[in-house]
């Protein structure tokens, strides 16, 4: 039944459009640096430790982000070709080849002009960040500080403050972050404020509190918002904007919206039919149609991994302790990255538990050809979950950036046969 939309609310779809808004400013932001040769930051999403740079202002640049926006706005194979020209392979990740491109373009950006980075953190959840960064440094010699986090090394999951391991690798993070503190007070020439930390962190936590709640939410029937397509936008805001008040407000309107909508039974798509999980990283280059292959059938994301690790972890809500604000980041660094690298690497435990939950008729695994941090071990994890649960799920694949690698023609008669697979067992669990 389609659903009526009350739309002069002012709530509907302001999550979407603020987002943007956001978008528009944190780029405008960077153009200014470019401008007037602000000290800019570079980091990834994974391990940003955006909670230290806010507190000296750095304007911080994402260079995944900055990729995967020319992929969206259907440029990226102009940046990938000049990259390639260059020398680098077509099998390196996309979201690196996007960004030389845009360094060796001097920052022109469809969104408008990127500075060069004055420092870079890279972190261990991924291999490619280490290599990546060490472009930047060649490029223009600027100091890299590499977070090495302890990944999860225990069958049933990462351990919890008070186990002993989990205590000594939290010491051994807290030294990293006191070494990233001095190289902040060298770069940019201010002395560290703890009070100011202890800010940030407040702001941090208003929106790990909302981010982990707007997960939740998306239990209810019909499901408020579309992992793969809105909850790229709030990704961009939870990264762009952690410890920051305008992110911390942002997100909290966002619960208000989506609780309203969960109040008044308003679904993202008109007409829900499957619930399904999606694995992996979305496919930019055709992101409005590979969306549609699967709405046309009634089919919503109700959740995906890409909310979990795209966002640092910071979906599990951990909340940091303003009492004692070093102690508490490291720990929350230490769990938040982890929690991210598990959702990458050891994703069939927690896609079981969601099963019931979230209603999910179906996972779809997307792996890509640019990232295998994410795509290695996806069939592996495939064959772990139907070993835990009895549930459908499609395995297909394409690019995050390269629209050469992307058949539209193949992806839908797969996704077309996986539909009808669930139309079939639905009718014969009726039956
Ligand atoms: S390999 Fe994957 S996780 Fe690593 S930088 Fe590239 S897209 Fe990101």
């Amino acid at each position: 039944m389609k659903v009526e939309r009350p739309v002069a609310d002012g709530i509907v779809g302001r999550g979407m459009t603020e987002g943007g808004e956001l978008f528009r400013t944190w780029f405008d932001r960077l153009s200014t640096a470019a401008a007037t040769g602000e000290k800019t930051a570079y980091v990834f999403v994974m391990g940003s430790l955006v909670e230290i740079l806010n507190v000296f202002d750095f304007p911080i640049s994402f260079p995944e982000i900055n990729s995967l926006q020319t992929a969206v706005r259907r440029v990226a194979h102009e940046y990938l070709n000049q990259a390639e020209d260059y020398g680098y392979s077509t099998d390196i990740c996309g979201y690196v080849k996007a960004d030389v491109a845009v360094q060796l373009r001097k920052g022109a950006h469809p969104m408008g002009t990127l500075p060069p980075p004055a420092l870079a953190i890279a972190t261990n959840a991924c291999n490619t960040y280490v290599k990546w960064a060490e472009i930047w440094e060649r490029l223009y010699h600027v100091p890299v500080f590499t977070l090495d986090v302890p990944g999860t090394r225990t069958a049933d999951g990462q351990t919890w403050p008070g186990n002993a391991d989990f205590d000594a690798d939290c010491a051994y993070v807290a030294a990293q972050l006191r070494e990233l503190i001095a190289l902040c007070e060298r770069v940019s020439g201010r002395k560290f404020d703890i009070d100011r930390l202890r800010e940030v962190l407040g702001h941090a936590n208003t929106m790990s509190r909302s981010w982990k709640r707007i997960i939740d939410l998306n239990r209810a029937r019909p499901a408020v918002f579309s992992a793969l397509t809105e909850g790229t936008v709030y990704l961009g805001v939870a990264n762009g904007f952690r410890g920051r008040p305008e992110g911390a407000r942002y997100f909290e309107r966002l619960v208000e919206e989506m609780e309203y909508k969960v109040a008044h039974g308003l679904g993202t798509i008109d007409e829900e039919q499957y619930r399904l999980a999606f694995v992996g990283v979305p496919c930019y280059p055709i992101f409005r149609r590979f969306n549609e292959m699967f709405t046309e059938w009634g089919g919503v994301f109700v959740n995906s991994t890409y909310l979990w690790f795209a966002s640092g972890g910071t979906s599990l809500g951990y909340e940091y302790d303003l009492t004692r604000p070093l102690e508490s980041l490291a720990e929350g660094v230490l769990i938040n990255v982890r929690q991210a690298m598990d959702a990458m690497f050891y994703t069939d435990r927690t896609l079981a538990e969601l099963v019931e939950p979230f209603g999910l008729d179906g996972v779809v695994y997307h792996p890509i050809k640019s990232c295998r941090t994410v795509s290695t071990g996806l069939a592996d994890s495939r064959r772990a979950l139907m070993a835990r649960v009895d549930i459908p799920s499609l395995f297909i694949e394409s690019d995050m950036m390269d629209k050469r690698v992307v058949s539209e023609a193949q992806l839908k008669n797969r996704i077309d046969a996986f539909f009808e697979g669930l139309a079939t067992r639905r009718a014969a669990a009726l039956a």
